[in-house]
């Protein structure tokens, strides 16, 4: 059947097989014309199918040249519905790791239960033996804990609401929002569902199940960014399970004998979950002009690559005073952040073109889910049940 894009505010609920295939290989060909990386060998990404995650897994495949399993959370095609975007990003992701003849496998269900992290040991076990790195890039909006109840994640300050400038994405009309504030169960839930616990949980199985080898790492992603959306990330109960998270790297490698655990503070860029956040999308929008207009801008891939080839495997991994590392370093430059905090300033509905990227903003959102490829016929009818070759259905 044709596919066409059918967006609902921050989502799109469709999903262009072709098109998904050619963002990852854009992706691989990307990292397959860089330098390789005497990284990993045996990898685990957790969250692996979009975004940071999705990027983390084809550096670790094709920069590395390691065998990867990867813990997916999406849906296949069912009767006229469309596969998610991840469902087929991991389909070619698997194509394109087999061409080359590099393992990969993928374990497809809800990474917060123990049901999934069992069977993912398993087949670590069973296939690789012991794993040397575990990327935990998971984003999501609740947690089911074993007990059955499901924690909710929030967007919202922890002191005053707050408000500023943002962009409706349903017409890019600039207006002001207010992000209110949290209550202590809403921070206590967001916590719970994007702090630590679960990627701790994630490594103390894998130690008790001895399949872990000594001298691995882990990194999990955060973010700092500038002061305009401090209130909301840094300060809000986002930041606050993000610090629960820093805390958490630093037990993991305490209480988990063999395994340096670290967080690295990433870019703002268009995802899945960045599209979800007020203001953001706006201050994405503003970043994405500046730093292409310096030649410095990078997507995930490039900032993945990046983190491989100059933190994780570098001679020397270079962490800033609080123990992170930090790719974000070309984002929090004090000329990118002074052209884009003098945008922000002045940006109305009637500069949005000229002030922001806001073209390249929403080019980079329709190919998160495989439109706009300029080489992808959209008018062709294309087969949307496409399977993903280690699992089952
Ligand atoms: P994303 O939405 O593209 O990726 C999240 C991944 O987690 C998806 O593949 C999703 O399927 C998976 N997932 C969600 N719930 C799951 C579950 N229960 N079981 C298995 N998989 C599940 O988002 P992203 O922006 O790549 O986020 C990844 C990490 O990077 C997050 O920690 C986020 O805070 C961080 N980060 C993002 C940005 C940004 O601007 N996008 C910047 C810095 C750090």
């Amino acid at each position: 059947m044709m596919v066409e894009p059918k967006v609902r505010g921050f989502i799109c609920t469709t999903a262009h097989a072709q098109g998904c295939r050619e963002n990852v290989k854009r992706q691989v060909e990307y990292v397959k014309s860089q330098p390789k990386v005497d990284g990993a060998k045996k990898v685990l990404v957790i969250g692996a199918s979009t975004g940071y995650g999705l990027a983390s897994r084809i550096s670790s495949a094709f920069a590395c040249g390691a065998a990867t399993i990867g813990v997916i959370f999406d849906k296949a095609a069912s009767g006229n519905r469309t596969a998610s975007a991840g469902w087929y990003n991991t389909a070619a992701f698997e194509e394109f790791s087999a061409q080359d003849g590099i393992y990969a496998k993928t374990i497809n269900g809800d990474a917060f239960s123990q049901e999934i992290k069992e069977q993912t040991i398993e087949l670590i076990k069973k296939d690789l033996g012991k794993v040397d790195l575990v990327v935990y890039s998971l984003a999501s909006p609740r947690r089911t804990t074993a007990d059955g109840t499901v924690y909710s994640s929030v967007l919202k300050t922890t002191g005053s609401p707050y408000t500023n400038k943002t962009i409706d994405l349903r017409n890019n009309a600039i207006s002001k929002t207010t992000i209110p504030s949290a209550t202590e169960d809403e921070i206590a839930a967001t916590v719970k569902v994007m702090g630590g616990e679960d990627w701790k949980d994630w490594m103390t199985a894998l130690k008790a199940a001895d399949a872990i080898e000594d001298g691995a790492m882990t990194v999990a992603y955060s973010y700092i960014g500038p002061e305009v959306t401090h209130p909301m990330y840094l300060n809000g109960s986002i930041g606050m399970a993000k610090n629960h998270l820093y805390k958490t790297a630093e037990e993991i490698t305490r209480e988990v004998a063999g395994v340096n655990a670290y967080v690295s503070i990433n870019k703002a860029l268009v995802t899945q979950s960045s599209s979800a956040i007020p203001v953001v999308p706006l201050y994405i929008s503003i970043l994405y002009k500046v730093m292409k207009e310096k030649g410095i801008h990078e997507g995930c891939i490039e900032q993945m690559y990046r983190l491989y080839h100059e933190r994780l495997y570098a001679p020397q991994l270079a962490l800033d005073e609080q123990g992170l590392i930090r790719i974000d370093d070309w984002e929090m430059r004090d000329d990118v952040q002074d052209e884009v905090t003098a945008l922000w300033q002045s940006i109305t509905d009637d500069n949005v073109k000229a002030s922001s990227d806001i073209d390249g903003y929403w080019e980079d959102f329709y190919r998160m889910f495989g439109f706009e490829f300029p080489n992808i016929c959209y008018s062709d009818d294309i087969d949307i049940d496409v399977k993903i070759p280690s699992i089952e259905e």
